[in-house]
């Protein structure tokens, strides 16, 4: 199978579009993966799979005066196609890493089964209309723009906590501790959830989660951190901030980042996923701090509340 890497508008913040379907892919249980030239729905990724799919509907005109069809799309997956075999693979069963260019790059609606006088084969070369759920589509791009403002706010109410410089800083020249400490990542309509890992190597990187000297140990201080964080988030959505993604080309795997004009400057992460357009969409946007009893996991559950 040659299949060209799929072309996607989700970065610009595109929930509708039209395309041709290219192939219809088997996934078991009755369900099809549905590949189209282009698309707007944003597929989980295999290799960090923060942001859920999107779901929505993909509707095919009928022929000759006959009613279009309606699909549901319940899930959307990255598939790749291996250049050796020519074999197409589907999320955890690829695997080469998101981007590899020997391999075709593909968004995968997921259809739960075909109605009723729909054959696969009667979809491939048929123009379709590809529509996301809107409401979903907002609420996670709230969320993963919450997530990585708070990794900066989160950064700046942690670099005194480092006792050398970890080599790694983040757009406002904080040590990371984000991506540093990140052990997951994970997004929902409510909420992203970041859990960062306090262990023997974040240490040796100087790291301090103890007291020492002026500093009280982070246990004791979480309460403080917490409002530190919650403040820089409450000014940074205060301010509007204007936020877009840098998209180097259409493909799936272009590498895509993450820009925030922020009233200290701007920032930017590198990112795959989705965005809202300014901060001023949120009214506004908390963190909770959770550390485990045994000192050993930070947990933040950040909240974007929509205006
Ligand atoms: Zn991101």
């Amino acid at each position: 199978m040659t299949l060209p890497t799929t072309r996607v508008s989700f970065p610009g913040g595109a929930v509708t579009g039209e395309s041709t379907v290219l192939a219809v892919h088997p996934l078991g249980d009755g369900r099809w993966g549905v590949v189209t030239a282009g698309t707007p729905f944003h597929p989980l990724d295999h290799t960090w799979p923060d942001q859920p799919a999107d779901t929505g509907t993909l509707t095919v005109p009928g022929a000759a005066g006959a009613e279009a069809v309606e699909l549901a799309v319940v899930d959307c997956l990255t598939g790749a196609v291996d250049p050796a075999s020519g074999e197409l693979l589907v999320g955890a069963d690829i695997p080469v890493r998101r981007g590899d260019e020997a391999w075709s790059w593909l968004v995968l609606h997921v259809l739960p089964e075909l109605a009723q006088g729909v054959s696969p084969e009667s979809l491939v070369a048929r123009p379709v209309t590809l529509s996301v759920d809107a409401e979903r589509r907002t609420a996670l791009s709230a969320a993963h723009t919450g997530c990585h403002l708070l990794a900066l706010a989160l950064n700046a109410a942690l670099a005194a906590r480092w006792r050398k410089d970890p080599g790694r800083a983040d757009a406002f020249g904080n040590p990371d501790f984000d991506s540093l400490a990140m052990a997951s990542s994970v997004m929902d309509t409510e909420a992203s959830t970041d859990v960062y890992r306090l262990g023997k190597s974040l240490r040796k990187k100087g790291f301090t989660a103890e007291a020492v000297d002026e500093l009280p140990a982070l246990a004791d201080a979480l309460p403080v951190i917490t409002a530190d964080v919650n403040q820089r988030l409450a000014a940074w959505v205060a301010a509007d901030a204007p936020v877009r993604i840098e998209v180097p080309g259409p493909e799936l795997t272009a590498r895509r980042r993450w820009h925030c004009e922020l009233p200290a400057g701007s920032a930017t992460i590198a990112c795959g996923g989705t965005h809202l357009h300014r901060l001023g969409q949120l009214s506004s946007l908390e963190t909770e701090l959770i550390l485990s009893a045994d000192g050993t996991e930070l947990t933040a559950v950040t909240r974007p509340k929509r205006a």
